[in-house]
């Protein structure tokens, strides 16, 4: 029957075959036996993250480097 296969713990098999995102926790549409360099959203040294938390991360990464650009730019207009 279709349902007896349903009932096979299916959310505990699901978080074995997905990664977790390591900010929120929710599991990632990423099969854990993909390769890093194949996988969106992974970060070396930090872990996998889901499509929101990496899309986030992205967009501070982006604003720390524009300030660090400025910062520096505004050191070399008065020094
Ligand atoms: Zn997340």
């Amino acid at each position: 029957m279709m349902l007896r296969k349903f009932k096979a713990g299916q959310s505990s098999a699901k978080s074995d075959l997905y990664e977790r995102c390591v900010l929120c926790g929710r599991i990632t549409n990423i099969p854990r036996d993909l390769p890093i360099d194949r996988r969106v959203g992974y970060v070396p040294g930090g872990g996998q993250l889901c499509c929101r938390c990496y899309d986030e991360v992205m967009r501070e990464t982006e604003l720390d480097i524009k300030q660090q650009w400025s910062a520096s730019a505004d050191e070399m207009a008065s020094g």
